[in-house]
């Protein structure tokens, strides 16, 4: 089931159409579930995004507005992570001539990696509104006002060696440990 979809139909009389919808908790749970991700306690996000015809394609632009639920890179703790963005992407029937081109092509330009594909009369949202909600999250989110537990963040922060810090002596302990193994 598509919670974010674009009807062709709806874009027959002006040419355009703006939707707007909300990004439930439920909805984040199932689209994540397969990440280290998921959804936050409470609140709701949005997608508003409006569809304009081009002859046969589609163009899709719109604003994601989420929050995910991630561990902390450093203390493993979960966070709220806010997400906020802008996409842009094509979508050309499949199987047009389009399509076609773009596989015989051998060095793809960056407006053609951003087509996609669609069937039939309407548009799912729901893959590329993931796509870009698990790409804004960086490699490694950190606790934004700090790790609740300063000693495990030092600790895991290796500080700089010529600036020893508290723990620099159980550091090197281990860094002698390590070596005997
Ligand atoms: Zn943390």
């Amino acid at each position: 089931m598509s919670a974010f979809l674009i009807h062709l139909a709806d874009l027959t009389a002006t040419g355009e159409k703006a939707y707007e919808f909300p990004i439930t908790r439920e909805w984040l749970a199932e689209a994540l579930e397969d990440t280290e991700y998921g959804a936050p306690e409470e609140g709701t996000g949005s997608l508003e995004v409006t569809g304009r015809e081009m002859g046969a394609d589609v163009l899709a632009d719109g604003r994601i507005q989420a929050t995910l639920r991630v561990p902390c890179a450093r203390c493993n703790e979960d966070i709220d992570w806010p997400v906020d963005l802008h996409f842009t992407q094509l979508f050309v029937p499949r199987g047009s001539y389009q399509e076609q081109h773009v596989e015989e092509e051998v060095e793809l330009t960056p407006e053609d990696l951003e087509r996609e594909t669609y069937v039939g009369d309407e548009i799912a949202l729901d893959a590329l509104v993931r796509e870009n909600l698990i790409l804004e999250v960086p490699m490694t989110p950190r606790c934004p006002d700090g790790c609740a537990d300063p000693q495990i963040s030092a600790y895991l922060d290796k500080p700089d060696v010529k600036k020893p810090g508290p723990l620099a002596g159980l550091l090197d302990l281990k860094d002698k440990l390590g070596e005997k193994n």
